[in-house]
């Protein structure tokens, strides 16, 4: 609790904030409280709609690069903070600490692009059919966006989103997980630093956080004046959520679960194989939507590849994420902990053998979920490999075929992220390729986890389809408008249609 509120109060969040309420935040270093924060329910959520939409009809008049002044300022808060609101991250989602520091830095780096962005948000011209015409398109505000967040990127995911949305020209209100709820009251504050430096042009509640769970979040979901729901989180979640809003016709960015895979091939460079594939299956104590859960490798360097890998395994430092060396920090909570069991459970039924998985630190940190990571050779892929837990199990499979990898790398129903090792041009390239690997994102020669902000993020399938963060994400947080001016003295009509009267 004293580390919690030495940073919060750095990072300018009033005791009061986290001093009563009904949610919850629990460290899952050791299980301690850090304290009670208010759920904001249906009631707030509406409220802040109401004031969001208000936001948005002033700040859609700003100029996009002015726009992209308070999204700089922000990122020299950010900046500045770095560091706390990094250990914040650490302390509440129990993510080590170069882990949280790159979280922070994702931040700053989408500021960083949201900033240039804020003076490219073109569209096109377009060669009119018509004499004396002249045709192009525009990108207007869209509205105000509503963020749901989950655990696991606490602050990263709303600064993907918010951070377009601002330039853009949204407001934003954002329902970040009920198990982080300080990094967002942390993030706030340091946004409203932002907005006081930018003066009056900032309308109040341009961006704005509500608490809560679920239900909290449904009415974010259900209300008609949220424009766009970019919704993160578990594929569960994407189910209720998406139906919800096409049934009013919203907009809906959905970033949900992935069962990501490495093929192995036999030119690979096992260095860099094993390397990637430690850091991706194992880093994040196996909670990342990017995690590495299937390893496909030939059959001919099967054996070695996982004999390395079972070495390297077998050396990871688990513990207090704090600590300099530890690598494999907490489970969020009990409920990871439980799933993982059962799905390890679930791979010994089906055939597999299953090296660690087992809870360690249970007598010195009984209130915590600490967990050698899992390495799991399997028969085939079963249908507990098909499935995402979100914990570090590691599932490898053999094959003989380009083609019968690829097959195995496609088969499940998620579809984020995956990577080729191959030192073969032509392996590589046709992994790439349309009859390739199926996922938003495909690599060759690194992970699959730890993507940079400029490219566009986000996967196929139950993955949710939807894009955020770099390349031209930025068009989904605006509505574009085809504009056609004729500036000569007729009126001809489109496919020569003839109506005169
Ligand atoms: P979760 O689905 O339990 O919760 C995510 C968020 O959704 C929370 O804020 C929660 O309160 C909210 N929520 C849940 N049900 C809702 C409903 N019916 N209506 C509105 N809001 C609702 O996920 P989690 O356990 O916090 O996070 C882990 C999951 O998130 C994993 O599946 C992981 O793969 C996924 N994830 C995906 C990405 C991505 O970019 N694809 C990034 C991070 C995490």
């Amino acid at each position: 609790m004293t580390a919690a509120k030495e940073l919060l109060t750095a990072l300018g969040v009033p005791p009061a904030a986290y001093g009563q309420g009904t949610i919850t935040a629990r460290s899952p270093i050791d299980g301690t409280t850090l304290g009670q924060v208010a759920d904001a329910g249906a009631e707030g959520m509406n409220t802040a709609i109401a004031h969001a939409h208000a936001a948005f009809l002033a700040w859609r008049e700003v100029p996009a690069p002015r726009r992209g002044e308070l999204v700089r300022l922000f990122g020299e808060e950010l900046r500045a903070h770095k560091s706390h609101l990094a250990a914040l991250v650490t302390l509440e989602a129990g993510k080590i600490t170069s882990e949280g520091l790159g979280e922070v830095q994702e931040m700053i780096d989408i500021c960083d692009f949201a900033v240039g962005l804020s003076r490219q948000l073109h569209g096109l011209t377009i060669a009119s059919e018509r004499p004396g015409h002249r045709m192009m398109e525009q990108w207007h505000p869209l509205g105000v966006v509503g963020v749901i967040s989950a655990f696991n990127f606490p602050v990263a995911v709303w600064a993907w989103n918010a951070a377009l949305a601002l330039v853009c020209g949204d407001s934003v209100v954002w329902k970040p997980s009920e198990k982080t709820p300080l990094t967002a009251l942390a993030t706030q504050a340091l946004f409203e630093r932002a907005v006081q430096r930018f003066g009056k042009e900032a309308p109040p509640h341009l961006s704005q956080v509500c608490n809560g769970g679920a239900a909290t979040g449904a009415a974010l979901v259900a209300h008609p004046q949220v424009a766009l729901v970019s919704a993160t989180g578990s594929t569960r979640m994407g189910r209720a959520v998406g139906p919800q809003v096409a049934a009013r016709f919203g907009r809906c960015l959905l970033e949900l679960g992935g069962n990501n895979a490495i093929i192995v091939a036999p030119s690979a460079d096992l260095d860099l194989a094993v390397r990637g594939i430690v850091f991706g299956a194992w880093g994040t104590a196996g909670q990342r939507c990017t995690t590495t859960r299937r390893v496909i490798a030939h059959h001919s360097i099967h054996d070695a590849l996982v004999e390395r890998l079972e070495r390297a395994r077998a050396s990871l430092k688990i513990g207090d994420p704090r600590q300099p060396g530890v690598l494999v920090g907490p489970l969020i909570d009990h409920a990871a902990f439980e799933a993982m069991q059962q799905a390890l459970a679930q791979a010994r039924e089906q055939g597999g053998h299953v090296a660690g998985g087992a809870r360690v630190l249970g007598s010195t940190d009984p209130e915590a979920y600490y967990v050698q990571p899992a390495l799991v050779q399997m028969p085939g892929q079963t249908a507990v490999v098909c499935q995402e837990t979100f914990a570090p199990i590691l599932y490898t499979l053999r094959y003989e075929t380009l083609d019968e990898a690829i097959a195995l790398q496609n088969a499940v129903p998620q579809g984020l992220s995956s990577a080729i090792f191959s030192n073969d041009l032509r392996e590589a390239e046709a992994f790439l390729s349309a009859t390739g690997s199926d996922c938003g994102i495909a690599n060759v020669n690194i992970g699959t986890s730890g993507a940079e902000i400029g490219g566009a993020f986000g996967g196929e399938k139950e993955t949710g389809g939807g894009r955020e963060s770099g390349s031209d994400a930025w068009k989904n947080y605006m509505r574009r408008a085809t504009n056609t001016v004729n500036y000569s003295r007729s009126l001809p009509l489109a496919q020569g249609v003839q109506f005169d009267v």
